[in-house]
Protein backbone atom coordinates (compact mmCIF):
# COMPACT_ATOMS: atom_id res chain seq x y z
CA UNK A 1 0.00 0.00 0.00
CA UNK A 2 1.42 3.15 -0.99
CA UNK A 3 0.07 7.00 0.22
CA UNK A 4 -0.91 7.30 -3.14
CA UNK A 5 0.57 10.52 -4.36
CA UNK A 6 3.27 8.03 -5.79
CA UNK A 7 1.90 4.99 -7.12
CA UNK A 8 3.58 2.33 -9.31
CA UNK A 9 2.38 2.69 -12.78
CA UNK A 10 2.37 0.26 -16.09
CA UNK A 11 1.39 2.54 -18.70
CA UNK A 12 -0.67 5.64 -19.33
CA UNK A 13 -1.61 7.27 -22.62
CA UNK A 14 -4.20 9.51 -24.48
CA UNK A 15 -7.20 7.43 -26.53
CA UNK A 16 -10.90 6.73 -26.04
CA UNK A 17 -12.95 5.04 -23.97
CA UNK A 18 -13.97 1.66 -25.78
CA UNK A 19 -16.63 0.31 -23.58
CA UNK A 20 -19.35 1.04 -21.55
CA UNK A 21 -21.83 3.90 -21.73
CA UNK A 22 -19.00 6.51 -22.12
CA UNK A 23 -17.91 4.62 -25.20
CA UNK A 24 -16.19 6.92 -27.98
CA UNK A 25 -15.29 9.94 -25.74
CA UNK A 26 -12.15 10.97 -25.09
CA UNK A 27 -9.78 9.82 -22.14
CA UNK A 28 -6.57 9.69 -20.20
CA UNK A 29 -5.89 6.21 -19.22
CA UNK A 30 -4.23 5.59 -16.21
CA UNK A 31 -3.32 1.45 -15.77
CA UNK A 32 -1.97 1.33 -12.40
CA UNK A 33 0.65 -2.41 -12.10
CA UNK A 34 -0.39 -5.10 -9.69
CA UNK A 35 -3.46 -6.92 -9.51
CA UNK A 36 -4.10 -10.17 -7.27
CA UNK A 37 -7.04 -11.60 -9.11
CA UNK A 38 -5.65 -13.29 -11.79
CA UNK A 39 -8.05 -13.80 -14.98
CA UNK A 40 -6.98 -16.55 -17.18
CA UNK A 41 -8.27 -14.04 -20.27
CA UNK A 42 -7.05 -11.43 -18.54
CA UNK A 43 -5.66 -8.53 -21.31
CA UNK A 44 -3.42 -6.60 -19.05
CA UNK A 45 -1.50 -9.52 -17.22
CA UNK A 46 1.71 -7.22 -17.63
CA UNK A 47 0.83 -5.18 -14.81
CA UNK A 48 0.81 -8.70 -12.69
CA UNK A 49 2.01 -12.20 -14.60
CA UNK A 50 5.60 -13.20 -14.02
CA UNK A 51 6.38 -13.71 -17.61
CA UNK A 52 5.04 -10.30 -18.86
CA UNK A 53 6.05 -7.75 -16.42
CA UNK A 54 7.94 -5.86 -17.91
CA UNK A 55 11.26 -4.71 -16.58
CA UNK A 56 10.68 -0.71 -16.68
CA UNK A 57 7.42 -0.19 -14.55
CA UNK A 58 8.36 3.11 -12.58
CA UNK A 59 6.78 4.77 -9.80
CA UNK A 60 4.93 8.17 -10.50
CA UNK A 61 4.32 11.37 -9.19
CA UNK A 62 0.05 11.16 -9.44
CA UNK A 63 0.25 15.03 -9.41
CA UNK A 64 2.78 14.78 -12.35
CA UNK A 65 0.92 12.36 -13.76
CA UNK A 66 -2.24 14.25 -13.85
CA UNK A 67 -0.52 17.91 -15.47
CA UNK A 68 -0.02 15.19 -18.58
CA UNK A 69 -3.42 13.92 -18.64
CA UNK A 70 -4.54 17.91 -18.20
CA UNK A 71 -2.39 19.09 -21.29
CA UNK A 72 -4.73 16.80 -23.47
CA UNK A 73 -7.78 18.21 -22.33
CA UNK A 74 -8.96 15.00 -22.39
CA UNK A 75 -13.35 14.22 -21.40
CA UNK A 76 -12.55 12.45 -18.38
CA UNK A 77 -9.78 10.47 -16.57
CA UNK A 78 -10.17 6.58 -16.58
CA UNK A 79 -7.80 4.54 -13.81
CA UNK A 80 -8.10 1.13 -14.44
CA UNK A 81 -5.15 -1.93 -14.07
CA UNK A 82 -4.55 -4.13 -13.19
CA UNK A 83 -6.47 -3.53 -9.96
CA UNK A 84 -6.49 -0.41 -8.99
CA UNK A 85 -8.09 -0.15 -5.85
CA UNK A 86 -5.33 -2.21 -4.31
CA UNK A 87 -3.97 1.09 -3.78
CA UNK A 88 -4.64 4.43 -2.31
CA UNK A 89 -6.27 6.47 -4.58
CA UNK A 90 -7.37 9.28 -2.35
CA UNK A 91 -4.60 11.35 -3.69
CA UNK A 92 -5.13 10.87 -7.33
CA UNK A 93 -9.37 11.86 -7.43
CA UNK A 94 -8.45 15.23 -5.01
CA UNK A 95 -6.19 16.44 -7.46
CA UNK A 96 -8.36 15.80 -10.41
CA UNK A 97 -11.62 17.65 -8.14
CA UNK A 98 -9.10 20.25 -7.43
CA UNK A 99 -8.59 20.58 -11.55
CA UNK A 100 -12.24 19.44 -12.32
CA UNK A 101 -10.87 17.19 -14.52
CA UNK A 102 -14.04 14.30 -14.14
CA UNK A 103 -11.99 10.82 -13.07
CA UNK A 104 -13.35 7.65 -13.66
CA UNK A 105 -12.49 4.03 -12.34
CA UNK A 106 -12.65 0.81 -13.84
CA UNK A 107 -12.64 -2.02 -10.81
CA UNK A 108 -13.38 -5.87 -10.48
CA UNK A 109 -14.80 -4.29 -7.22
CA UNK A 110 -12.89 -6.97 -4.74
CA UNK A 111 -11.53 -4.62 -2.44
CA UNK A 112 -12.30 -1.18 -0.80
CA UNK A 113 -12.55 1.93 -2.89
CA UNK A 114 -10.51 4.92 -1.47
CA UNK A 115 -10.79 7.97 -3.67
CA UNK A 116 -13.78 9.73 -4.87
CA UNK A 117 -14.80 8.97 -8.67
CA UNK A 118 -17.60 10.35 -10.85
CA UNK A 119 -18.02 6.87 -12.41
CA UNK A 120 -17.03 3.61 -11.50
CA UNK A 121 -16.97 0.77 -13.65
CA UNK A 122 -17.55 -2.70 -12.03
CA UNK A 123 -16.86 -5.69 -13.52
CA UNK A 124 -16.68 -8.85 -11.50
CA UNK A 125 -14.36 -11.36 -11.64
CA UNK A 126 -15.38 -15.08 -10.41
CA UNK A 127 -11.66 -15.42 -9.48
CA UNK A 128 -11.75 -12.88 -6.40
CA UNK A 129 -15.41 -11.78 -5.65
CA UNK A 130 -16.91 -8.02 -5.69
CA UNK A 131 -17.66 -6.61 -2.49
CA UNK A 132 -21.36 -5.93 -2.14
CA UNK A 133 -20.48 -2.42 -0.99
CA UNK A 134 -18.71 -1.85 -4.51
CA UNK A 135 -22.01 -3.59 -6.35
CA UNK A 136 -23.62 -0.44 -4.75
CA UNK A 137 -21.30 2.41 -5.37
CA UNK A 138 -20.99 1.13 -9.16
CA UNK A 139 -22.85 3.49 -11.56
CA UNK A 140 -22.50 0.43 -14.54
CA UNK A 141 -21.72 -3.26 -14.09
CA UNK A 142 -19.76 -4.44 -17.13
CA UNK A 143 -20.14 -8.66 -17.24
CA UNK A 144 -17.04 -10.22 -19.34
CA UNK A 145 -19.26 -13.25 -21.14
CA UNK A 146 -16.73 -16.44 -21.28
CA UNK A 147 -19.17 -19.03 -21.76
CA UNK A 148 -22.67 -19.65 -21.98
CA UNK A 149 -23.54 -19.81 -18.18
CA UNK A 150 -21.89 -16.88 -17.08
CA UNK A 151 -24.47 -14.30 -17.35
CA UNK A 152 -26.81 -16.07 -15.36
CA UNK A 153 -24.18 -17.24 -12.81
CA UNK A 154 -23.75 -13.88 -12.27
CA UNK A 155 -26.95 -12.77 -11.96
CA UNK A 156 -27.59 -15.81 -9.78
CA UNK A 157 -24.90 -14.71 -7.42
CA UNK A 158 -25.39 -11.10 -7.59
CA UNK A 159 -28.98 -10.61 -8.34
CA UNK A 160 -28.55 -6.81 -6.80
CA UNK A 161 -26.31 -6.11 -9.91
CA UNK A 162 -29.57 -5.97 -11.81
CA UNK A 163 -30.39 -2.51 -10.00
CA UNK A 164 -27.70 -1.02 -11.81
CA UNK A 165 -29.15 1.41 -14.49
CA UNK A 166 -26.76 -0.46 -17.26
CA UNK A 167 -25.13 -4.27 -17.24
CA UNK A 168 -23.32 -4.73 -20.24
CA UNK A 169 -22.78 -7.83 -21.24
CA UNK A 170 -18.89 -7.99 -23.37
CA UNK A 171 -17.83 -10.96 -25.12
CA UNK A 172 -14.39 -12.28 -23.80
CA UNK A 173 -11.81 -11.28 -26.11
CA UNK A 174 -10.40 -14.55 -27.33
CA UNK A 175 -14.18 -15.57 -27.89
CA UNK A 176 -15.31 -12.57 -29.31
CA UNK A 177 -15.95 -14.46 -32.80
CA UNK A 178 -17.80 -17.43 -30.76
CA UNK A 179 -21.45 -17.49 -31.95
CA UNK A 180 -22.15 -19.54 -29.02
CA UNK A 181 -21.19 -16.00 -26.66
CA UNK A 182 -22.62 -13.76 -28.79
CA UNK A 183 -25.62 -15.27 -29.31
CA UNK A 184 -26.26 -15.97 -25.64
CA UNK A 185 -25.44 -11.91 -25.25
CA UNK A 186 -28.16 -10.97 -28.41
CA UNK A 187 -30.87 -13.46 -26.61
CA UNK A 188 -30.15 -12.06 -22.99
CA UNK A 189 -30.88 -8.21 -24.56
CA UNK A 190 -33.59 -9.23 -26.43
CA UNK A 191 -35.60 -11.18 -23.65
CA UNK A 192 -34.77 -8.48 -21.01
CA UNK A 193 -34.10 -5.54 -22.42
CA UNK A 194 -32.91 -3.01 -19.69
CA UNK A 195 -30.75 -2.82 -17.75
CA UNK A 196 -28.73 -5.10 -20.21
CA UNK A 197 -26.76 -3.98 -22.85
CA UNK A 198 -24.32 -5.60 -25.86
CA UNK A 199 -20.83 -4.27 -25.54
CA UNK A 200 -17.64 -5.00 -27.22
CA UNK A 201 -14.13 -3.79 -27.20
CA UNK A 202 -14.72 -1.03 -29.78
CA UNK A 203 -11.23 0.46 -29.11
CA UNK A 204 -9.61 -2.39 -30.04
CA UNK A 205 -10.78 -2.71 -33.66
CA UNK A 206 -9.51 1.08 -34.04
CA UNK A 207 -6.17 0.00 -32.69
CA UNK A 208 -6.76 3.36 -30.92
CA UNK A 209 -4.77 2.83 -27.63
CA UNK A 210 -1.50 2.03 -29.89
CA UNK A 211 -1.58 5.04 -31.20
CA UNK A 212 -0.04 7.53 -28.54
CA UNK A 213 3.21 5.44 -28.40
CA UNK A 214 3.07 5.63 -24.48
CA UNK A 215 0.81 3.00 -24.87
CA UNK A 216 2.28 -0.54 -24.51
CA UNK A 217 0.88 -3.63 -26.61
CA UNK A 218 -1.74 -5.80 -25.05
CA UNK A 219 -0.55 -9.00 -23.29
CA UNK A 220 -3.45 -10.87 -23.85
CA UNK A 221 -3.76 -14.50 -21.61
CA UNK A 222 -6.45 -15.68 -24.44
CA UNK A 223 -8.51 -17.90 -21.63
CA UNK A 224 -5.88 -20.44 -21.24
CA UNK A 225 -6.22 -21.36 -17.41
CA UNK A 226 -2.84 -22.39 -16.88
CA UNK A 227 -1.86 -18.94 -17.47
CA UNK A 228 -3.94 -17.42 -13.89
CA UNK A 229 -1.50 -17.84 -11.55
S1 LIG B 1 -8.71 -8.80 -16.16
FE1 LIG B 1 -8.56 -9.80 -14.14
S2 LIG B 1 -6.37 -10.25 -13.85
FE2 LIG B 1 -6.55 -8.75 -15.53
S3 LIG B 1 -6.25 -6.78 -14.56
FE3 LIG B 1 -8.49 -7.16 -14.65
S4 LIG B 1 -9.02 -8.14 -12.69
FE4 LIG B 1 -6.77 -8.25 -12.93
Amino acid sequence: MSSGEILPIYEHFFTWQGEGTHQGRSAYFIRTFGCPVHCPWCDSAGTWHKDYIPSDIEKLSISELLSVAESHNPDFVVVTGGEPTIHNLNPLTQICYDKSLPVHLETSGAFEIKGKFDWITLSPKQWKKPLKENIALANEIKIIVDSETAIQDWIDSYPEILKTESVWLNPEWSKRNDPKILDIITETVKQNGAPFRAGYQLHKLYHADQKDANSRPNVPLGGNINRGL
